[in-house]
């Protein structure tokens, strides 16, 4: 897909990987909608400095009708949905046998059921269209779990279930539904690892380095721009893990 003039929503986008995928299909010429929870101006007044339309939508991605309404203003404001970037995430770590069923049910809630929500609502709009690319973000945890993270890497392993099942039901109408399973990445979501933590995942990694946003959003555009790639899931780790 020719990015210039689309429209892109990227969910949980204010920071993190999902501002540098917003910022990295601005520069590519498509405009962006900026979901969070909170989305400050700063935010939208720099993508808006990059030439482009940028709008910014709070709302829950795990609320049903809150995330027909992101769909629904990006349609209103811009006149398609191209590109639906899942990308809006949270951790809640603990072994499972201090895990409260509310750290279960929060993060299956956003990161699992809100990429459901996201993708029922944008594939209603890109179905008409017959085109559209949907990139969802799952996790190195979701391929190989994790001490402490038994409820993220069910989310994770989920987002890619639902990858692959819209890729198979979306695929006649032109439409693309792939994953990206980022390793270690440096965002507000990392920095509150402690060094020890840090220091282990760091040892794990191939190429030496904590992945940086950037990384991640070069994966998203690769998707976005290629037509003939579904149900694909590409690691965006440092070679953390080898498949
Ligand atoms: P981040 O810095 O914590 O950013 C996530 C954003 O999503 C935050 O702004 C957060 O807002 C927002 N958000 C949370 N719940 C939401 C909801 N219900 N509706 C809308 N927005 C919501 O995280 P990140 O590191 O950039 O991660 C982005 C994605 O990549 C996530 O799906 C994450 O699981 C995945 N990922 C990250 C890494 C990594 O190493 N960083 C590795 C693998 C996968 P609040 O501040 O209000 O919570």
């Amino acid at each position: 897909m020719d990015l210039k003039g689309k429209t892109v929503v990227v969910t949980g986008s204010s920071r993190g990987i999902g501002f540098a995928i917003a910022k990295a299909f601005a520069a590519k010429g498509a405009n962006i909608v900026i979901n969070d929870i909170l989305v400050p101006d700063e935010a939208i007044n720099e993508i808006k400095a990059m030439g482009v339309g940028c709008i910014g939508v709070v709302a829950d991605v795990s609320d049903f009708v809150q995330s027909e309404e992101i769909i629904k203003k990006a349609k209103e404001e811009f006149g398609s949905v191209d590109v639906l970037v899942n990308n809006a995430g949270i951790t809640r770590d603990c072994l499972l046998l201090r895990m409260k069923e509310k750290d279960f049910d929060d993060v299956i809630r956003i990161n699992l059921k809100g990429t459901f929500n996201m993708t029922k609502h944008a594939s209603k709009v890109m179905l008409k269209q017959r085109r559209g690319a949907i990139i969802n973000l799952s996790s190195v945890v979701g391929l190989m779990g994790n001490v402490g993270q038994l409820n993220y890497s069910a989310s994770k392993a989920g987002v890619l279930g639902i990858t692959k099942s819209a890729a198979r039901e979306l695929g006649g109408r032109g439409i693309t539904c792939n994953a990206i399973a980022p390793g270690f990445i440096k965002t507000p979501m990392t920095d509150v690892l402690s060094d020890d933590v840090k220091s282990a995942m760091l040892a794990q990694i191939p190429l030496g380095r904590q992945g940086l946003p950037e990384d991640v959003a070069k994966v998203a555009l690769f998707f976005a721009e290629n037509d003939y790639i579904t149900g694909q899931v590409v690691n965006c780790d440092g070679g953390m893990v080898m498949q």
